[in-house]
């Protein structure tokens, strides 16, 4: 979620990033010692995989303190006897037990390398229970910059939570805070509260205490794996209401939590979930945490794609506080944290990257579902609107893809960028094979953790045709590639691509005056067009898709096309294609690459 915020909610501050660490040492060379223990595989993290967290957290509005505990399950995948647990800075660990032995350990910064008296062998399966406090780090602008929360509703009442992606879930509590290493049976948060306030957390209520002191503890629970920084407590006068959804899977127990004074705008606004996951589970597959159920949960910040607690805090209004981010009006016609931060179930939650460097898998995936749900409410042309509308937020400042092992992210293109080059592979998939490119990504990769190359490698399998230059270009270069043509007479075009990567060879959609739209496949070395056939012999052209993906024996992307493109309410701005040269020839506007005529 974060850096579409940097990026596009006031211009006057998003060019300087917002206190993580990770973000101002954006570039290679400034990392430190401290970047490599927070965002590598550490030989004190390589050799166990966690199975579960239980933790405890009593926070102290007054104090802004909060005190705790962590149950860390975990099993060896390899002997050892040292391992690194992280709690950031100003937070403290109190203690750390092992069986029924107190370890010595040793703080370095954020990272605390954990000592057992003895080795524990492969398979093993030990538990280490965590007890901290302190004054976590305050989230001042959340959710820009992560931390604590400790605010007021609008009738003065306490409201707390967390925003911590980026920055970790060890600003908080003691975990192993890397993304590769998901808790694999889940994680249960007891959030203990005065009584007069709610904690709502992820997953299902398991149970609620009675009163005691003053206090009470919410203690809540998910059974499927999770990120660290997608668990979250937020503490409030919350109310809630029940719906079920008839899903691809059966019932899916959708919960909504609000502040009380919110309870009927809420109930109007939070209807689009009903619209939104039935678009998402049509393009993408089941909602991936049926065990866990839905829930939207606001929150005192913009939004966060919390795993089944959705945070949301746009204001119970549509657009992107109360702005398009496209241009094109569509933008307007529906409510982006809904359908941003639920669309990260699927790319984000079910599928997480391993490491910080590839969150375009993220990103870019959840930046596409606007699009996808803007097609499906209001047509192909409607999304096409969309997702060409935000290629103005496109910086091409660096690379979409970070720096590996220091917790880097790279260009927030990971969010237009990325979803303007996942339209382009739609173009060539067509709508029923990228819809069978989304389901087999989110069956093949259910509940994981994956590299860059992992997903660029299944994109390029599924459609049976090699897509690493167009990923390398998008992902890995900040150059936009230029098909350059020229008329080498009334009747024969040229082309061929430039400032591109060596090899790069995207087909693209064209069309030429008085025939139907065709597919060309040019390459750096030019090839030529005659003007006066279509797909005749030698021709580099097609009339249909230029990859037969996987499941589809059509190859023709015609799904799906029959809601006319109908004018936005208002504001309607129409996007602009790749622009034409001389009449005779076009591109489709689909393509986000530059156009340029020769002589
Ligand atoms: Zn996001």
């Amino acid at each position: 979620m974060r850096r579409v915020i940097l990026l596009v909610i006031g211009i006057s501050f998003f060019i300087v990033p917002l206190c993580s660490a990770q973000l101002a040492a954006g570039e290679k060379g400034k990392f430190t010692h401290a970047d490599t223990l927070r965002g590598s595989i550490t030989p004190e993290r390589a050799w166990w995989n966690v199975i579960h967290y239980d933790i405890h957290v009593t926070p102290d509005y007054a104090s802004k303190s909060i005190r705790g505990m962590t149950v860390i399950r975990w099993q060896a995948l390899a002997s050892g006897k040292t391992l690194q647990i992280d709690l950031q800075q100003p937070m403290r660990i109190l203690s750390i037990r092992w069986r029924k032995s107190t370890l010595k350990y040793k703080r370095e910064g954020n990272a605390f390398h954990v000592y057992l008296p003895k080795t524990v062998k492969k398979g093993s399966i030990e538990t280490l229970t965590v007890n901290f406090e302190g004054t976590p780090r305050e989230a001042i602008r959340p959710p820009w910059d992560g931390g604590w929360i400790w605010t007021r509703d609008s009738l003065g009442r306490p409201w707390m939570s967390v925003a911590c992606q980026g920055l970790g879930a060890s600003v908080w509590y003691p975990c192993k805070d890397h993304q590769s290493d998901e808790p694999d049976s889940g994680a249960t948060l007891s959030i203990t509260v005065p009584d007069t306030l709610v904690a709502v957390g992820n997953g299902r209520l398991l149970e609620k205490s009675a009163p005691a002191g003053g206090m009470t503890t919410y203690t809540w629970k998910v059974v499927d794996p999770i990120n660290n920084y997608d668990i979250i407590p937020y503490i409030g006068k919350y109310v809630s209401w029940h719906e079920d959804y008839p899903g691809e899977k059966g019932k899916l127990d959708c919960n909504f939590w609000v502040l009380d004074y919110a309870l009927d705008k809420a109930k109007e606004q939070f209807k689009q979930a009903d619209s939104m996951l039935h678009c998402f589970e049509s393009w993408m597959g089941p909602y991936p945490f049926y065990e866990d159920g839905y829930k939207l949960v606001q929150a005192p910040h913009l939004g966060m794609e919390h795993q089944s607690a959705v945070a949301y805090g746009n204001h119970f209004a549509n657009g992107y506080l109360g702005r398009d981010l496209s241009g094109s009006g569509w933008g307007l016609k529906w409510d982006f944290i809904i359908v941003h931060e639920s669309g990260h179930e699927w790319f984000g939650n079910s599928i997480t990257s391993n490491d910080l460097a590839d969150m375009w898998i993220h990103e870019s995936f959840t930046n596409y579902s606007e699009t996808l749900y803007t097609t499906c409410q209001d047509g192909v042309e409607a999304g096409n609107d969309y997702v060409i509308g935000t290629r103005k937020n496109i910086r091409n400042d660096k690379p979409v893809i970070g720096a590996y092992g220091v917790n880097d992210e790279g260009s927030g293109d990971m969010y237009y960028k990325g979803g303007n080059m996942l339209h382009m592979i739609r173009q060539m998939l067509g709508d029923e094979g990228y819809k069978g490119l989304l389901h087999g990504l989110g069956t093949t990769f259910y509940h994981k953790t994956v590299t860059t190359q992992q997903i660029e490698a299944y994109i390029s399998q599924f459609a049976k045709k090699d897509l690493s230059k167009v990923f390398d270009q998008y992902l890995r270069t900040t150059k936009i590639p230029v098909l350059e043509y020229k008329m080498n007479s009334a009747t024969l075009l040229s082309y061929h691509w430039t400032n591109c990567v060596k090899g790069f060879d995207m087909p693209i959609r064209i069309t030429v005056t008085g025939q139907k739209e065709q597919w060309i496949t040019p390459t750096e070395d030019w090839k030529t067009l005659s003007l006066g056939t279509q797909g005749g012999a030698g021709a580099d052209t097609a009339k249909e898709n230029p990859v037969a993906p996987m499941g589809n024996t059509a190859g023709t992307g015609t799904a799906d096309t029959s809601k006319p493109g109908m004018s936005p309410a208002a504001g309607a701005v129409q996007a602009g294609g790749n622009g034409s040269g001389d009449g005779n020839f076009s591109v489709d506007r689909n393509f986000y690459i530059t156009v340029k005529k020769l002589g």
